[in-house]
């Protein structure tokens, strides 16, 4: 190794994936994709989780679900839900991108150009449950559901689902979003067939609150092994990333490895504990390009240091790291630099 890299578990990730799907306990698992598989990388993450058995993704904007649709195929589902332009929505139709759909506007343009190109929409109608973040508002939902089902009788549009997001942040303001959504339900259901995906809950609250969960679970953190900040350590979940350095060079007694603030490693990390050769050292400085590490006895150019990654004497996981500064793991995965090499171990 010359070179700072991200190794990568596919077994790991394999494994989280089997303890989700297993703690899901028959709600369908849709793995989350954004920010380049939360800075695994998509292609790998993508291809592994394929052999693990996932045939549903979600993928944040269209462009994203395009590049997710070559790799696994015409089968699997691909659920974009970024609001997109008139251009992403032709792919994302010729494609069998199912869209999310939270606004009456955004409805209103892909129905318009389901009938231009005489192909079928696949639309997931959001409803806002209170987060107030793209989403049909509820005195809005019923003209909404009324212009879904009547391009659906027209052939132009298919209603696979109606999904919203919750804060996670309280059980009850959680349960009053869930009322808000099952209402929402209950009125698609009373003009048409209910849609088959129902989904409202991401990670902590599919893994920690079953009674929210619908059809489907959006799942990102805890496939890759990032367990809230915060929270507990979760059965059968590992971190799949682990960040590494060699020492690039000795100064004064202390190693010098080159991930720096640039890279993506907050400055506010300095005083954290990583793993060397020698046990825990502390990270001291981190500079644009380099950060420096309190030395040990036979320190030398080549040593490998852990930065962040499971069984390490020094920092666990991105978690660990983040909870120092009072973030979450996903920041500091999405923020590695693709100049650091994404490196698959197994
Ligand atoms: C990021 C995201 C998720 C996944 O959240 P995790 O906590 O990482 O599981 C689910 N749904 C939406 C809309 C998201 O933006």
């Amino acid at each position: 190794m010359s070179r700072p890299e991200l190794r990568l578990s596919a077994r790991t990730l394999r494994d989280n994936i089997a303890a989700v799907t297993s703690r899901l306990d028959g709600c369908e698992l849709m793995l989350v994709l954004k920010d380049d598989a939360y800075g695994h990388g998509l292609t790998w993450t993508v291809e592994t989780a394929v052999q693990a058995g996932v045939t549903s993704f979600g993928s944040y904007d269209v462009r994203g679900g395009l590049d997710v649709r070559r790799l696994v195929g015409p089968e699997a589902r691909v659920f974009a839900w970024a609001t997109s332009t008139d251009a992403e929505i032709d792919e994302a139709l010729l494609q069998g991108i199912d869209l999310g759909v939270g606004t009456v506007e955004y409805l209103h343009r892909i129905i318009a150009r389901a009938e231009a190109l005489g192909a079928v929409a696949r639309v997931h109608l959001k409803i806002d449950t209170g987060l107030h973040r793209n989403g049909v508002l509820p005195e809005d939902w019923p003209g909404a559901i009324a212009q879904a089902r009547a391009a659906e009788a027209a052939g132009h549009l298919s209603l696979e689902g109606i999904w919203s997001h919750i804060a996670e942040a309280s059980d009850r303001e959680d349960d009053d979003a869930q009322a808000v959504f099952l209402d929402a339900v209950r009125a698609a259901g009373g003009t048409g067939p209910t849609p088959a995906a129902l989904h409202l809950t991401a990670s902590a609250a599919s893994w920690w609150r079953p009674e929210l969960r619908g059809t489907v679970a959006r799942i990102g953190a805890f496939c890759y092994g990032i367990r809230s900040a915060d929270g507990p350590e979760l059965e059968g979940v590992r971190p799949v990333a682990r960040l590494v350095a060699p020492v690039a060079r000795v100064e004064e007694g202390r190693a010098v490895i080159e991930v720096g603030a640039f890279d993506g490693l907050p400055s506010t990390l300095v005083g954290a504990r990583v793993g060397t050769p020698a046990g825990a050292r502390v990270l001291e400085r981190i500079e644009p390009f380099f950060a420096q590490i309190e030395g040990w006895a036979g320190l030398s150019v080549g040593d490998e240091v852990t930065i962040f990654g499971p069984g390490e004497a020094g920092e666990s996981s991105a978690t660990t790291l983040a909870e120092r500064i009072d973030t979450v793991g996903e920041e500091i995965l999405t923020r590695l630099s693709p100049r650091i090499r994404r490196v698959p171990v197994d």
